[in-house]
């Protein structure tokens, strides 16, 4: 856990903070109206707090100053897009959703998400829960289908050479084999934000760019100004970088710098709508990146970064929402399946990632950073 000294000056600034502290509490006190939650898909626990130290990331520095910024580890399922933000937004380990990785996954079971339970809490009139995603695949909706055989067939080799070392991967289900009219089919599961999406007031994904997510994302926050809102503010610059240029690249740094500028301007724009004061932002990650590589077969470290007073230990992806739906006011003992998250202002058993990936072949650490500006080792895979 990380906390930002603040530096009084004088016995004036020490007084003013008393009072200022105290009408704080006050307000801590009281429920969230809204909650942003702003992804920073791919961004590396390690390589942000190296930024974080050369004043590269002002504006998360600032968010944490309010709150905190502390370690998030990946304990279950794979370090990648699918399974990270599945798990950071149900508060569920992979056995609860089907969501293990990118290759293996489902429909995230109706109702599991925080938007849909948050919407069944407040009524869907009384909350917006809209999401604005930079990824296309991975944090995708697509209905079931059904698709010829032989494609599927080459899809299964393909993703079994690509997955087979990584973390949460048993046999790929991937399908139902079948047959219609004489012919060969496979039924296909949708992907996992199908059920989910069809319950929110916005979902859209694929916007790349984020510049796009976050001009989206501040004409959103004008239309729900006036209304409580769960916003999902996802940016994915950092994860397409580190894979085009490793993660020491200096394409991967601005990147970087870009969600931290995209961050400021959407807490700016709560300030200048008035809202601040009633939002709690945090700025969560799915994965981070296997160091000085162009991948994140097994890269566990990640870390979350709030305006949220309470917040005060290190904890694992499930947490997070755990988190949101404490915050919302939900009651966690009534939720069912149970959660496997809890909140990050609760005790915990501390759980850190293992230094080696456990559900994969011998030699695949996590390891730590030393070098700087390493070349990245080329790798097709992607998500
Ligand atoms: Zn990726």
């Amino acid at each position: 856990m990380t906390r930002f000294k603040k530096n009084p000056t004088s016995a004036a600034m020490a007084i003013f903070l008393y009072f200022a502290v105290g009408a704080l509490l006050a307000a801590a006190a009281q429920p969230p109206r809204n909650i942003v939650l702003i992804g920073w898909d791919g961004a590396q626990r390690d390589h942000v707090k190296e930024m974080i130290a050369r004043n590269e990331l002002p504006n998360l520095v600032a968010l944490s100053k309010e709150g905190a910024m502390v370690d998030i580890d990946v304990v279950s399922g794979a370090t990648d897009t699918k399974a990270g933000w599945t798990q950071l937004l149900t508060g569920y380990a992979p056995e609860k959703t089907g969501v293990y990785s990118n290759s293996r996954y489902q429909p995230i079971p109706a109702g599991y998400s925080v938007f849909e339970r948050v919407e069944k809490h407040f009524g869907d009139d009384n909350i917006e829960t809209r999401a604005m995603i930079g990824k296309k695949g991975h944090v995708d909706n697509d209905p079931p289908t059904t698709i010829p055989y032989e494609k599927w067939e080459k899809q299964q080799k393909k993703q079994k050479a690509l997955d087979k070392k990584k973390a949460g991967l048993g046999n790929i289900p991937g399908g139902v084999i079948t047959e219609e009219n004489g012919v060969k089919v496979v039924k296909v599961p949708g992907k996992p934000w199908y059920n989910a999406s069809q319950n929110m007031d916005l979902f859209v994904n694929g916007l790349q760019l984020n510049d796009k997510v976050g001009e989206m994302a501040l004409k959103n926050l004008e239309e729900c100004k006036d209304k409580r809102f769960l916003f999902f503010i996802h940016f994915a610059e950092p994860d397409h970088a580190g894979h085009q240029h490793g993660e020491n690249s200096q394409e991967y740094t601005d990147a970087l710098k870009s969600d931290d500028e995209w961050t400021g301007k959407i807490v700016a724009k709560l300030k200048e709508l008035g809202i601040y004061d009633k939002t709690l932002v945090y700025v969560i990650v799915d994965h981070g990146f296997n160091e000085g590589e162009s991948g994140h077969r097994y890269a566990p470290y990640v870390f979350c970064a709030t305006n949220d007073k309470a917040v005060n230990r290190n904890g694992t992806r499930e947490d997070i929402a755990a988190t949101v739906l404490k915050r919302f006011g939900l009651d966690l003992t009534k939720i069912e399946p149970k959660l496997d998250g809890i909140p990050l202002d609760e005790p915990a058993p501390e759980r850190k990632a293992p230094a080696e990936n456990p559900g994969a072949a011998p030699g695949m650490k996590a390891k730590a950073k030393k070098a700087k500006n390493k070349t990245g080792v080329a790798s097709t895979k992607k998500g």
